[in-house]
Order: C-alpha cells, then structure tokens, then sequence
C-alpha cells in the first residue's frame, strides 16, 4: 500500500465516523508527505487545522494508522503552505484587540467521533429526528406531508415523493420519519436504503442467484425509504425490481417514502410505469431557507454542540450560505473552531474573511478557464479584455479578482498565474492579490461580489 493509499484509507474511515460538515472543515485538504521509521507525516493547510487536529483527532488517526500498518508509531501534522495562501495569519492577533463581549461557549460535541449511529437492521441513524429539524416556509409541505404519513401509515400519502437540491434536508426528513415511525411502532419493519444500495443488492442478488433472498427481504417490509432515486435513471435492472418491489408492498398497503433531487418527471431515463408509480401519490418539494430559518437551524445546530455564538454572527454565517443546510452547518463549525483557537469574539470582517479563505468546498471540475469565464461574465467584461493589457479600472479589477482566485481556488504558482492572464509579471500578480487581500478585510462589496463569484464557480 503506497503512503497516500495508506491515508486515503484513514480518510474514509474518519468520513465514516463523524458528520459531514466536520470531516470536510478538518480533512479535505489533507495529504501525507512522507511515511518514515514509523513516523507519518501529515501535510495541513494552515496553523488552525495542524492545531485543531493534534488536539482533537491525533489518537483517533493514530489508532486507524496503527490498525492499517503494525510499524506506525507516531503522526506529526506540518503546514504546507503550497497548500493555500496563509490568509489567517493575523487574524488572531487582531481579533484580540477587537471587542471582547460574550464570546459564548464553544461545546465538545462536535469533535468526537460518535461512531456509526447506524441501525444495521433499518439503515436508521438516530442523529437524524424530527426534533432537530427546523421547519420552515421552504420545507413546510414537505415537512406536514412526512408527519402526515407518519401518522396514517400507508393512508395519507402513498408514495410519498419529497424532492430537492442537495443539502436541504431530504435525508435528515426521511430518515426522521423513520425514527419516528420506529418510537410510535416499534412492532413495524422500517427500511432505509440509498437507491445506490438497493441497486448494488440488486446486482449482487443477480450474480449469485439470490434473487428470492432479495425478493424476500425487500418485499416484508411495513415501511419502505428509499433516498437519492435519482440514481436509477437509466439502470433498467434495478427499475424493474424496484417496480416490482413497490407493487408488492403498495398492495399490501405498506408505506413508501421516496426522496430525490428532482421531481419524478424530471429524472431522465426512468421507465414511464415507475414514473406514474411515484406521481400517483403525494409529491412535496423543499425549496432554499430564508435568512430568518437560517439563523434559526443554527441556532438549533448550536443547542446540539452545546455552544452559543453572538447573534451578528451567526447573522454572517446565515448571510454566506444561503442554498445549502449541509455548507451552513459546515461554516458554523468553522467559526466555532475560530474563536475556541483564539480565544476571543473575532470582528465580522474576520468572520466573513476566514469563511472564505477556509470554504471547503471541492475543487475538482474548477479550472482557471471556468475562473476567468465566471468572473468575465459575473461583470459582464468581455474576456479577451482581462486578457489584455487594458487599465480601465473595471477590468482591472476583473483581472485582478481573477488572480486571485486562481491563488486561492487552484493554489496555482504566481508565475503561472501570470501567464494565463495575457503574460502578465509575476510582481503584477503579486500585487493583484494583496489588493484583493487587503479589500476583504474591509470592503463589504468585494467580500459580497466574491461570495457570488464563488457560489457560480461551485454551482
Ligand atoms: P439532503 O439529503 O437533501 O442532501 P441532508 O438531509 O443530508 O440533505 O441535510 C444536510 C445537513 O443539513 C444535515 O446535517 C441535516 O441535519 C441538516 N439539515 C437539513 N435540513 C435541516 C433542517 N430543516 N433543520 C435542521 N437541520 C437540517
Ligand atoms: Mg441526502
């Protein structure tokens, strides 16, 4: 196994074993440097994660370490500045000097790794209830149309189809419902499955001639979950056992809750008969969170981690993320890690600088082609002009934005920057992104127009 196999297998082990949020915010720009005599090196971002993870997470790494390689003592965590821009290196110091009111307390919870919480038999996992989920104008219908079902099982609501952009809340609802049936019920069967698991057990079924064990297990069940049905489009198989497997129990009466990110007319490649299957029942969207439902799903996060933050804070986090629940969560640990490293209440700018400087989200499909596109088109500048030598000042600013984040999104070297931009020096690049540096600790627009640029890159 090659070092970087080594730590990819700790990687999934650890994504296993806490939330999302926390995994992404610690983990995703990670990698290991060497393996040496027993000692891994670890590469980190910035001082905060090789902090955050020596005191939080190294015997946990260490264990995985040790289960995967026998000859693995010790883990040592170095910044590897490549990684990204240092943009945090002040903050600490000037949020000091910054007014200290009630920092509020930042809790533990988060930073244990809870194990799986997963029920084996019902694919539950009981962090996910109706308690802890907030409800809202944009997930209203859904919300009563779940609770409706929960309460007349196979009556209300048969099929129950909610449907959503990712990070909304679909999983946490249906799985809630699950839970709730579970505690009401407890005599019912509930299953939960991925419709990525329901199609890898119908694969699997086929391939060892288990077709009536799968028949037998999928079909006695009082109540069947299925998440993410996008997935089946196009895979005809697993269609046809779902068919059957739905006919069966919607006969028998038994409850369907069906999630995915689309409506059922909107998934491509779907059989017409399942597709007249799910719209035959009650079907229920859930939109984006306004600000005030925001605030109040952080809060509600705050009471599970046993923290409190100021409300102007949390007032930014809220303003930051406004499509995803997932990232809106993810951003709330990262502040929350903030001030339990420094100690103190850091000022709004320095909140709104470090969501942007530590956003996690992934940079896979962006390319600085994607970069300067967006923002060419973001301020409606023709490209060829951001390539070009022009110093009108709009430009200029497009221009110097774009360096930017070519730094800060791709990690490119400055002189490669340079180059992509039209040739430019490498002092001009230097120079464009102190600018932009500089205008986010201060220029509220900028820090706005950036948040945009982001949010389209990412889309
Ligand atoms: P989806 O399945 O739609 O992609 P999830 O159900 O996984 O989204 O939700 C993402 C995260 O946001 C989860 O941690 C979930 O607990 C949280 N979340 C989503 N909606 C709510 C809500 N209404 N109240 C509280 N937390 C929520
Ligand atoms: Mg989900």
């Amino acid at each position: 196994m090659s070092s970087e196999q080594l730590w990819q297998m700790v990687l999934s082990e650890l994504e296993l074993a806490m939330p999302e949020s926390s995994f992404q915010t610690w983990f995703n720009n990670t990698s290991v440097k060497s393996i040496e005599n027993g000692l891994v090196i670890i590469n980190v971002p910035n001082i905060f994660t090789k902090e955050w993870l020596e005191k939080k997470y190294s015997k946990e790494i260490l264990t995985i370490l040790k289960n995967l390689d026998y000859n693995i003592r010790e883990v040592e965590y170095i910044i590897d500045y490549s990684i990204k821009p240092s943009a945090y290196k002040n903050s600490s110091k000037k949020s000091r000097s910054s007014s200290i009111k009630n920092i509020g307390s930042v809790g533990d919870e988060d930073l244990k790794l809870p194990g799986l919480n997963i029920d084996a038999k019902t694919g539950l996992n009981s962090r996910y209830a109706f308690d802890n989920f907030v409800v809202g104008s944009f997930n209203e219908l859904a919300h009563a149309a779940v609770s409706a079902s929960v309460q007349n099982l196979g009556v209300s609501y048969n099929p129950l189809f909610i449907y959503g952009d990712v990070g909304l809340g679909k999983t946490h609802l249906i799985q809630a419902a699950g839970n709730e049936i579970k505690s009401l019920y407890p005599n019912l069967s509930i299953l939960y499955v991925q419709a990525e698991k329901f199609t890898n057990d119908v694969v699997h079924a086929l391939q060892h001639h288990k077709m009536d064990d799968f028949k037998e297990r999928y079909r006695s069940v009082d109540v069947f979950i299925v998440d993410d049905l996008q997935f089946i489009a196009g895979k005809e198989k697993t269609q046809e056992e779902l068919f059957h497997t739905f006919n069966s129990l919607y006969e028998k009466n038994k409850q369907i809750i069906l999630s995915s990110d689309r409506p059922p007319r909107a998934i491509p490649e779907l059989e017409d008969r399942l597709r007249s299957r799910f719209e035959g029942g009650m079907i229920a969207d859930i939109g984006s969170p306004d600000l005030e439902t925001r605030i109040a799903i952080l809060k509600e996060k705050l009471i599970q981690k046993k923290a409190s933050l100021d409300d102007e804070i949390l007032n930014i986090v809220a303003k930051n993320f406004e499509n995803n629940i997932r990232e809106l969560e993810g951003a709330l640990i990262r502040v929350l890690g903030l001030i339990k490293m420094t100690n103190t209440l850091p000022s709004v700018e320095i909140v709104s600088k470090w969501l942007l400087s530590t956003s996690s989200q992934s940079n896979k499909n962006i390319s600085s082609k994607n970069i300067i596109e967006v923002v060419s088109g973001f301020y409606d500048i023709d490209e060829k002009l951001i390539l070009s030598k022009n110093r009108r000042q709009e430009i200029v600013k497009a221009r110097q934005i774009s360096m930017y984040l070519l730094r800060e999104i791709l990690r490119l070297s400055l002189p490669s920057i340079g180059q992509k931009l039209g040739n430019k020096d490498h002092s001009t690049v230097i120079h464009a992104i102190g600018k932009i540096e500089n205008g986010l600790k201060k220029d509220e627009n900028l820090i706005e127009e950036i948040k945009k640029i982001k949010q389209k890159l990412y889309r």
